[in-house]
């Protein structure tokens, strides 16, 4: 590579940005990322996030299912640019739809927005997704939304953080005010208040301040509000955690800003600080070491698959991180894992639900491939010699059902339909070992829903789904397993590589079963 080039290289890294936005449904993350991609100019998508969230689909080509229920199945990706910053927001879906493809979205994120709302503070999904994050140990950024509604007091929401998700946070601005009273926010790194303006609140006035002390402030939000803005910031700069950048890079802190994305009121500042402390794209490691994002030579993994976004073609479109160097159309790559050179001629970008091809791609960009059945999830691309990256993590199951084909017939398509279900890796099957019954496992009730639809659609096999009443799968390694010993409240069964599971009904029946082997090590996920 030249130097110029490597130049170039370097500066398209640099200003990069990658992240996902975790939280519980309607904290906000739909108006929230209306909001950011509005300030990159992107109106058109910002328009497009809403009609997606309302099920009015102008588009044909996302899964029926899909439009059935207005909601997105899989997730996609938002590029827009900021202040010379190119944003790449990977949306992790929530609701129903919430599955192991929104766990496996966000190991290709390099930071996360934790958005939480202010009354309902830490919500389940939160902490699911937010558990996710930690392991892999990337910086998180929280913004407290709905500021404008009566909520949580912001010393509550710091304690809640650090005793429900076990994270220290250091208020990157303060409420001036709450609820029906909130008149603003004291921004503590820029020395700034932004102020609501108007009986609507419409527009938003910034003013430069000599410190939150400063008599201006005073005479805009009044006494009141303001001798309780110095008390509080007071005791926030004696008793609370300095900003520490290396604390927040092991996400062992979170920086909090507090807003309202419906008004638009502290996302700007959000977004500017935002983009100045997120890391840019992260190395990550492989069988060749730690990959570099500047290395000259192209690679990337793949994270997620997509089948059938349009259903005349029955493709799939592959999800691939870029991890170093530069995308060209048309390049040849080498596919690690089935020892091939292929060619990347049909590369995708996803901007909301529109489909416009890339011409060129760097790392920390997604670039979504056509696939005509040669990817699996975890797959390595790279140009040059060979890099096989980590192996993406699982998730442990925690909804089960039974799994009968209507028309015995159709065994061989249903075989088919199954192993690949499962490559694409939104289902896990297990065999019983007693009467050879197939069980399948998901973490989300969506994933049924996709399943039984796709079997029929792309199989022509009708299945019939019985829940079962499991909760928890434990891969059991021991030397002397005794079948008969997971009967109560529990059944053992095989995973598709033949390793023994059990699967159990409640957390009680598995701590018994846990005691009472303890020479056993039962794990989340397969060994
Ligand atoms: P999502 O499920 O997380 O995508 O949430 P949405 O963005 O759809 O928001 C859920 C609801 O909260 C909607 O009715 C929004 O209008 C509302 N909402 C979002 N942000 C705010 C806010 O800052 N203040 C108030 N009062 N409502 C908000």
């Amino acid at each position: 590579m030249s130097k110029a080039a490597n130049h170039i290289l370097q500066h398209e890294v640099d200003k990069r940005r990658t992240f996902a936005i975790i939280s519980h449904p309607d904290a906000g993350k739909t108006t929230l990322t209306e909001k950011l991609l509005l300030f990159g100019g992107a109106i058109r998508l910002a328009g497009t996030v809403k009609a997606r969230k309302a099920s009015k689909h102008a588009t044909s080509d996302w899964m029926e299912i899909e439009k059935q229920r207005g909601i997105s199945v899989t997730s996609s990706v938002m590029q827009f640019d900021y202040l010379g910053h190119r944003v790449n927001i990977l949306d992790t879906p929530g609701h129903q739809d919430f599955s192991e493809d929104t766990y496996r979205t966000l190991t290709a994120a390099d930071s996360a927005v934790m958005l939480i709302d202010v009354a309902k503070g830490v919500e389940a999904q939160t902490i699911k997704l937010f558990q996710v994050c930690a392991k892999r140990g990337i910086p998180i950024f929280t913004f407290i939304n709905k500021l404008d509604r009566e909520g949580q007091s912001p010393f509550d929401l710091m304690e809640e953080l650090e005793n429900v998700l076990g994270i220290r946070s250091v208020p990157m601005n303060w409420p001036i005010g709450t609820g029906r009273d909130l008149c603003g926010v004291y921004d503590r790194m820029k020395n700034q208040v932004e102020l609501f303006q108007g009986d609507d609140h419409s527009t938003i006035k910034v003013q430069k301040v000599d410190g939150y002390k400063d008599p201006i402030i005073r005479e805009m939000a009044g006494e009141y509000l303001h001798d309780q803005l110095c008390q509080e910031l007071e005791l926030l700069d004696v008793a609370g955690d300095p900003f520490d950048m290396e604390k927040v890079q092991r996400g062992e802190l979170t920086p909090i800003f507090f807003g309202s994305a419906i008004n638009n009121f502290g996302v700007q500042t959000f977004l500017e600080n935002f983009l100045e402390l997120a890391p840019k794209p992260e190395p990550r490691s492989s069988t060749a070491g730690e990959i570099e994002p500047t290395n000259e030579k192209f690679s990337g993994y793949v994270f997620k698959i997509q089948a059938n976004m349009n259903p005349a073609h029955r493709d799939r479109i592959a999800f691939l991180r870029i991890v170093s160097g530069k995308f060209e159309r048309g390049m040849s790559v080498k596919h690690n894992r089935v020892g091939k050179e292929i060619k990347l001629s049909q590369p995708q970008q996803f901007l909301a639900q529109d489909r416009d091809i890339v011409e060129e791609a760097y790392a920390g960009d997604i670039i979504g491939l056509f696939d005509p059945g040669i990817f699996r999830i975890g797959d390595s691309l790279s140009q040059g010699s060979e890099v096989i990256f980590d192996e993406l993590p699982t998730f442990s199951p925690e909804i089960f059902a039974k799994v009968t084909v209507k028309n015995a017939l159709k065994h061989k398509q249903y075989q088919k339909g199954i192993d690949q279900l499962t490559e694409e890796g939104t289902i896990q099957v297990f065999n019983t070992v007693s009467f050879d019954e197939t069980i399948l496992g998901v973490v989300g009730q969506l994933q049924f829903e996709v399943f039984e639809y796709r079997m029929k659609g792309e199989y022509g096999v009708d299945v019939q789904l019985q829940r079962m009443p499991y909760q928890f799968a434990r891969w059991i390694v021991d030397e002397n397993l005794d079948p008969s010993k997971f009967r109560i409240n529990s059944t053992l069964v095989k995973d598709k590589k033949g390793n023994y599971v059990v699967l159990f009904e409640n957390e009680y029946a598995m701590r018994t079963a846990i005691d009472k082997n303890p020479t056993a090590k039962f794990l989340e996920t397969a060994p």
